[in-house]
Formats: C-alpha cells, structure tokens, sequence
C-alpha cells in the first residue's frame, strides 16, 4: 500500500463493534492460564510483585537478601569460577554465605565472561530450571555469549508486564512495538513463534531499523490505525518518527504513554517524544544479559529497581558503591541460576537515589540513567567527563536548521571530531557561525590545549544494534574492562 503524508492523518471512527471488542480484554486471563501451564515463575513473580509494591522498602529488602543469599550459595556450590572467587573473599566460606562480604566480591566484567564462560556456567539447575543461550547485542564491542534459564526469563516478563501496567497498560491491552536492530530482524523478530506471541500479548510489531520516510509513515500510519494503549519503542527509532511528526505538526494516535528503552532517554528526547504524541515519555532500562532492572512510574521521578530480582549498585572512581552521583552500574541479576552473574560491570552509568517515590511505591529508585561507560571523555588533565553535557550540546548547538545531525568522537590521541550532516541547501560558509558555537562549547571542557576537527558527511549510520552513536571515545582503561 501507498502511503501518503494524507493518508496518515485521516482519521477512522471506530464503528460501535470495534469499539466494544476493544473493550473486552479476553487476552488477560488467557495469558494468565497460558503463564501458569507454560512458566509458572511469571504467575508466581506477580503475585509476588503485587504483595510487596506497597509494602515497605524494609519488606522489599528481605526478599531480594533472601534471593541473593540463595543465588551466592548456588554459585558457589555449582560453578567453578565462583567457587575459588568467593572463598577467597569470604562471601561464602564453607556454604556458609555472608552477605555482609557482598561488595568484597571482584567485579564480573565482559572480558571474564569470555575467558571463564565454562567456569562460569552452573554444573547442575534447581528441579524444573531449563538453560538456553543467549548473547549481548554487542553495541559497544564484541558480542558476549552467555547461558540464561526459563525461570529468570519468567521473572522478566513479570517484571515487565507489572512495569507497563504502572504506566497505563494492562496485560493483554494493545501495544505496539516499534523496535528492532538487525540482529532481531534476522533471528526472528518476525518469525512464527514471535507472530503467535504477538497476536496473545495484543501487539502490533514494526521494526525501526531502517528509517527512510517511507518506513516512517507507514509506522504512524499503523500507530493510527492499530490505536494502541501503549507504545514499546526502541529510544532512536521513535526519535527519528517523533521529529517527524514534529516538524510537519502531524495529529497523531495519543496512547496512554510511550516506554522507550534500547538506550539512555535525554531530555530533549523525551520532550520531542511527548510533544509528538501527547504522552509521558518513560525509560525503561534493561538488557539481554540482566532483563528488565527498572522503570519509571508515571511520577517520573525516577525509575523503579525491580530489586526483588536485581541488585543494583553504582561504583565510584574509588570502586565502592556510592550513592546520589552519577557512577558505573553494576548489576546483580537474581534469579538466572544458568550462568549466575554477580556485580556485572554492564557499561551503562546512573544515579541511585535514598529518595522515595511520590507514588508511593516501595520499589526503591534509580534517579537517572547517564548514558555508556564508553561515552565518558577524558580531558587532559585527567578529568572525565559526563556524557550529558556533550548531549546538552547535540541538543542545544547541532539540531538547529543548519547542522542536522552531529556526532562528538574523541580519538585515540585525545583530539575531537565533530562528524556533520548539514541541513540541504546549507553552505559549509553558512554552517560557520554554528561550528564556531560547536567548539567554544566544546574546548569548555575538554581544555583550549584540544584539538576540534569537522567532518561533514551525507550521513551518520546507526550502528549494527540499531543505535545512534551520539558519543564515542575510540578507547580508553574503562572500556577496556568493561566494555
Ligand atoms: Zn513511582
């Protein structure tokens, strides 16, 4: 079908039918029947969430200590590499596990992960516990391989059905999933079992991946016409559609909110997002390797830990846990007993917070996400730097009607490149003025002793996750060990 920017925008009445099968959710239930024969932790891991999230942060503490005292002992008495490892820090002496030794156990990074994978993966499973494997999207280096269990993948899609029903969207009410990197798209995002999965969960899927104007329109055109009760989208492909209904001021479906995850949401992300769709932006943060860790209510005050099966820590330069300053996350997943992965250097940066939320949740809160470890530049005087101020400068100096697009790389050498798409029709003399902005902002911080080059290009790729790789730093001592 032909889709043009009329067509889009027509809006449909839905006829009285329509309108109450739409309100008939028969899905719910049959998800529920469906969760209990097939995986019964999802059930189980609802009922729990349900009976602890007003409770009380002390309520939700005990459980996740009672997982993790659980999940040490078994990685001790099951795997080789954690058996020596936490001996020899005392975190589990003689099956005895001491959780007070907790932050005494070395950190588990990608590299470990490779060279100890045998070490690493359990001998034997709790009865019903089945192990597969799966791999990392690999979009800040090598893809890590590494073994999961169907009672951890349970616990995620609780973890994310309660998450979605914080933000408006109850099980079995439409979603529209609007994702996709070619790895998906090749292992079968579309396949058969993903088609069966999408028709009980209610979700439409249109992949983002590739974003010509075309691809755009036909997703808004399927946004309008699916209606969906939420929209589950990958954060640079929704960004790519939001600009576009932005800038050509486009009437579109107004869900009930819009999650965004695949990497760190930015304010003025999040602004154009809202302004599109009439609708709370929410970050949502998780990954192959951990699951669904956290998720913003509609407060937006921050985001939930689901610490019943995480624990979340932030380290500081010194390598101890700290809180209320941005720092590297290291990530306990709890209940994957396949291939247990104990203070994961996962290469995302946040900020825990004491604070609890306005909505009264006891899920304690991560207060914001602050991009890739690898997005940290160095100046010359040694200081690092945060990733949000050079997105401040995507932000506020290159998306303007000369530079369309931008990217900051800090080189090997320590010298920046600035890589450019100018708007059509804009001169290199007429983008000028902008650079000049560009680099004052720039040298600020990274030092007058900092060399800025500009490079202008037809276009910025994204990369083969199907992320937009605002910042890079070609290579540094932390993401050497974590990355
Ligand atoms: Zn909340």
């Amino acid at each position: 079908m032909l889709v043009t920017d009329s067509d889009v925008f027509m809006t449909q009445d839905m006829s009285p039918i329509r309108s109450i099968c739409r309100t008939m959710n028969w899905r719910a239930p049959l998800l529920r029947t469906a969760f209990r024969l097939q995986n019964p932790a999802v059930a189980a891991e609802l009922e729990l969430i349900d009976s602890i999230e007003r409770s009380s942060a002390e309520k939700v503490k005990a459980v996740q200590q009672e997982r993790l005292e659980r999940l040490l002992h078994h990685a001790w008495s099951q795997t080789d590499y954690y058996h020596e490892v936490l001996e020899s820090c005392g975190a589990v002496r003689n099956g005895k596990v001491d959780l007070d030794r907790f932050t005494d156990i070395p950190f588990l990074t990608k590299d470990i992960i490779r060279t100890q994978s045998d070490r690493l993966i359990a001998r034997q499973l709790p009865k019903g516990r089945r192990a597969h494997t799966n791999r990392s999207g690999g979009s800040t280096g090598q893809p890590v391989r590494f073994w999961q269990d169907n009672v951890y993948w349970g616990v995620t899609i609780a973890t994310r059905t309660y998450h979605f029903a914080t933000v408006g969207k109850t099980l079995g009410e439409r979603e529209m999933k609007i994702w996709g990197n070619e790895r998906d798209l090749r292992l079968g995002t579309l396949g058969i079992k993903a088609k069966i999965e999408n028709l009980l969960y209610n979700r439409q899927f249109e992949q983002c991946w590739y974003l010509p104007k075309r691809r755009i329109l036909e997703i808004i055109n399927s946004i309008n016409e699916w209606r969906p009760q939420m929209l589950w989208c990958f954060r640079d492909g929704i960004d790519g559609v939001a600009k576009y209904i932005n800038e050509h001021a486009l009437q579109v479906h107004s869900p009930a909110s819009v999650v965004l995850g695949g990497a760190t949401v930015y304010p003025f992300m999040a602004q154009a997002i809202e302004k599109a769709f009439r609708a709370p932006a929410i970050s949502a943060y998780g990954s192959r390797e951990v699951g669904a860790v956290a998720c913003q209510c509609l407060e937006r005050g921050g985001l939930h830990i689901a610490t019943q099966a995480h624990v979340v820590e932030t380290i500081g330069p010194d390598e101890t846990p700290v809180m209320e300053q941005e720092a590297e996350l290291a990530i306990t997943p709890l209940m994957n007993f396949a291939m247990p992965f104990i203070r994961y250097r996962i290469g995302d940066r946040g900020r825990l917070t004491a604070k609890m939320c306005a909505c009264g949740r006891a899920f304690p809160m991560l207060h914001s996400l602050n991009g890739r470890v690898v997005e940290v530049l160095h100046n010359s005087k040694g200081e690092q730097l945060d990733p949000g101020y050079f997105i401040w400068i995507m932000a506020e100096k290159i998306n303007n009607k000369a530079l369309k697009k931008g990217q900051i790389i800090q080189e090997e050498d320590g010298a920046i490149t600035v890589n450019l798409v100018l708007e059509a029709g804009v001169t290199r003399d007429q983008a000028r003025p902008h650079l000049e902005e560009v680099r004052k902002a720039l040298i600020l911080v990274m030092g007058t002793d900092c060399p800025v080059r500009f490079e202008f290009l037809d276009d910025i790729p994204l990369s083969e996750s199907g992320k937009y790789p605002y910042i890079v730093r070609r290579k540094s001592i932390a993401s050497a060990t974590s990355a």
